[in-house]
C-alpha cells in the first residue's frame, strides 16, 4: 500500500511536539512491514538539513495559485533513517517557511492553506498518486475538501484521504476568503455548510471542514476520543464528531522504539538496558546508568549530589500541559527534600518567569527553558519521576518515554494518561500492570496524593519502586501494535471503494 503522509512536523528535523514523533515513528513502523510511504512538510529554514541524506531537487515548477498571483514550488526529496521525505518551498514574496520557526506567526493560516494546495498540484505534477492521503491537524486538514471539491474532479486519484486530529484544540477559524485565495468557494453554500464554524457564523473552521470531508478521521488514544464526543472536552466540535461517529477511531499513539532506547541512545551519558528486565537483579544496570546520567544532569544544572529523589517535567508550557500544577509540584517536591528540574519550551508566557527566578533553589531546582532534544533524553534517562498534570491529554508520549527510561510517571487520569499510567495502588488491573500514580482532578490536591505517595515508596518501599520500573518497561508501546490498526484501517477504506466501485 502506497500511504502520502501531507503534514507539518517531522521529528527529528522539524519538531515542536508529539506530532513529529508521530510522524516518524509510524512512517517507520508503516515502512518496516512493507508498505510504500512519502512525508511532505514545507522545507522550513529551521530544519536540521545534516540529518539527511541525498537532498535533491525532485521537481521544479510546481505552479501554484493564490489570489491572483501564480507562484512557483520546488519539491525536494530526502532520506531521513529509512524515510522517503519530502520537502515543499514555496518561491514566495512572503517567504512562508523562512521564517525560523514552524508555527507562530500571525498568517499561519495563509501559510499552511498555502501548503495544503502546493501539495496537491505537486501530486498533480507529478501524475502518480498514493492509495492513501493521511492529513494531521488543522495545517492539513484542508486538503480533504481541497481533494473532494476540487482536485479529484480534476484527476487527482486517491482511494481515500484520512485525517488524524491530534489536538482538537487548534482548529484555526477565518473568513471564507481566505480559503477563497487558494480555490476553495468558502462562499458557495453548500461548501460553507460543511466548513461552516459551529458557533460563529459566516465564519470557516478548518479543522471542521476536514473531519466533515476526510473519509475516516483518526484520533490519538481510545479516551480521548470518547472525550472529544462530550460538551467538555469537545472544543465545540463534539456535536460534528457525534454525527461522524462511525468514521471516527482513537488509536493509541506508540514511540519509536529504536530512537527511544536507552540502551542505543547516542545522547546519554551511560547507556543502559529495560528491554527485557525480569527482576530486580536485571535492574541493578539500569540503576548504574540512571545514576551517571543524573550527574551528568546535576553538573549541568549545578544541583547538589544527594541521595534525593529527582522529579523532573519535558513539556511545552502552554495552558494544556498545566503549568501552575507543575510549578506547585517543583515547591512541593523541594519542601519534600527532593530535586527538580523543567526543561520547558513555549516562549513567552507568564509563567515561564516564575520558574527562571527559582532556577537554583537550594541547589535542587534546575530550570531551562528551551526547545532542547539532548537534555530531553538526558533528563528521561536521570529523573526517578516525570510529573505530567495535564489539563486534557489526547495521548501524551512522555510518560511512555519515561517508563521506556525506567523513569515512574505521575499523571493526571484524562486522554491518553488514563490509557497508558495505571495507579500503584487503586488500578483495577492486575498488579504486574501498574506503572505509576494517577490523579483525578486538576488540582493541588492531586499533586499532593501522587507525590507524597511516590516519595514515601521511593525511600521506604524500595522492592514496590523497583516493582513499578520492572511492570513500566515491560509493557510494549512501540508502533508495532498502533501501524497494524492504521493499516487495516488504511485497508478497509480502500475495501470500501472496491465494493462501491
Ligand atoms: P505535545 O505534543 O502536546 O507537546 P507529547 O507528550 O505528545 O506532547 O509529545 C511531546 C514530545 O516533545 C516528546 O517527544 C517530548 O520529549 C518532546 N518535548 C516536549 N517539550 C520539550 C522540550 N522543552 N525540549 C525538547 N523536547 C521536548
Amino acid at each position: 500500500m502506497h500511504i502520502f503522509h501531507i503534514a507539518t512536523e517531522l521529528a527529528p528535523i522539524a519538531k515542536v511536539g508529539g506530532l513529529a514523533d508521530v510522524l516518524y515513528g509510524l512512517s517507520r513502523e508503516l515502512v518496516r512491514s512493507g508498505h510504500q510511504v512519502e512525508i511532505l512538510i514545507p522545507k522550513y529554514d529551521s530544519i536540521d538539513f545534516s540529518r539527511l541524506k541525498q537532498l535533491k531537487v525532485e521537481m521544479r515548477e510546481v505552479a501554484c495559485i493564490e489570489g491572483t498571483q501564480e507562484i512557483h514550488n520546488s519539491v525536494w526529496s530526502a532520506e531521513l533513517d529509512g524515510l522517503r521525505v519530502l520537502l515543499l518551498e514555496p518561491h514566495h514574496p512572503l517567504y512562508y517557511f523562512g521564517r525560523g520557526k514552524i508555527y507562530g506567526c500571525e498568517d499561519d493560516i495563509e501559510r499552511f492553506t498555502y501548503f495544503c494546495t502546493a501539495a496537491l498540484e505537486y501530486l498533480m505534477k507529478r501524475g502518480s498518486f498514493p492509495d492513501i492521503l493521511h492529513l494531521h491537524d488543522w495545517p492539513t486538514a484542508l486538503v480533504a475538501p481541497l481533494c473532494k471539491e476540487i482536485y479529484n474532479p480534476l484527476g487527482l486519484k486517491t482511494e481515500a484521504v484520512m485525517l488524524t486530529i491530534h489536538n482538537l484544540e487548534y482548529q484555526s477559524k477565518c473568513h471564507p476568503q481566505k480559503i477563497a485565495r487558494i480555490g476553495l468557494r468558502g462562499e458557495n453554500p453548500l461548501i460553507r455548510e460543511k466548513m461552516q464554524d459551529q458557533t460563529l457564523q459566516g465564519t470557516i473552521n478548518i479543522l471542521k471542514g476536514g473531519i466533515e470531508y476526510a473519509d475516516f478521521v483518526t484520533t490519538v488514544s481510545p479516551s480521548y476520543e470518547k472525550e472529544i464526543k462530550t460538551v467538555a472536552g469537545g472544543a465545540g466540535l463534539d456535536g460534528v464528531l457525534v454525527k461522524h461517529q462511525k468514521k471516527l477511531k482513537g488509536i493509541l499513539n506508540g514511540i519509536d522504539a529504536d530512537f527511544w532506547n536507552p540502551e542505543k541512545d547516542p545522547l546519554l551519558i551511560k547507556r543502559y538496558k529495560t528491554d527485557g528486565l525480569r527482576s530486580s537483579a536485571d535492574l541493578k544496570q539500569v540503576h548504574e546508568g540512571k545514576r551517571e546520567n543524573r550527574k551528568q544532569l546535576r553538573t549541568h544544572f549545578g544541583l547538589k549530589e544527594e541521595n534525593a529523589p529527582l522529579v523532573a517535567s519535558v513539556t511545552r508550557l502552554s495552558k494544556q500541559k498545566g503549568p501552575e500544577l507543575i510549578l506547585y509540584t517543583l515547591n512541593r517536591t523541594v519542601k519534600k527534600g527532593g530535586q527538580f528540574v523543567l526543561l520547558g519550551s513555549d516562549h513567552g508566557s507568564i509563567i515561564e518567569k516564575q520558574f527562571l527566578d527559582l532556577q537554583g533553589l537550594d541547589k535542587r531546582v534546575g530550570i531551562s527553558i528551551d526547545s532542547d532534544e539532548a537534555l530531553a533524553h538526558l533528563i528521561f534517562a536521570a529523573a526517578d519521576m516525570l510529573i505530567i498534570p495535564s489539563r486534557y491529554e489526547p495521548c501524551g508520549l512522555t510518560q511512555m518515554i519515561a517508563l521506556r527510561y525506567g523513569t515512574i510517571p505521575l499523571v493526571r487520569r484524562t486522554g491518553g494518561l488514563a490509557d497508558t499510567v495505571f495507579d500503584i495502588d487503586t488500578s483495577d488491573l492486575p498488579k504486574e500492570q501498574r506503572n505509576g500514580f494517577n490523579f483525578d482532578f486538576y488540582d493541588t490536591g492531586g499533586i499532593d496524593w501522587v507525590l507524597d505517595r511516590a516519595f514515601e515508596c521511593w525511600t521506604k518501599e524500595r522492592a514496590k519502586w523497583e516493582q513499578l520500573m520492572l511492570n513500566g518497561a515491560r509493557k510494549d508501546f512501540s508502533w508495532k501494535e498502533p501501524a497494524r490498526a492504521y493499516v487495516d484501517l488504511y485497508h478497509s477504506l480502500l475495501g470500501k471503494k472496491a465494493k462501491a466501485a
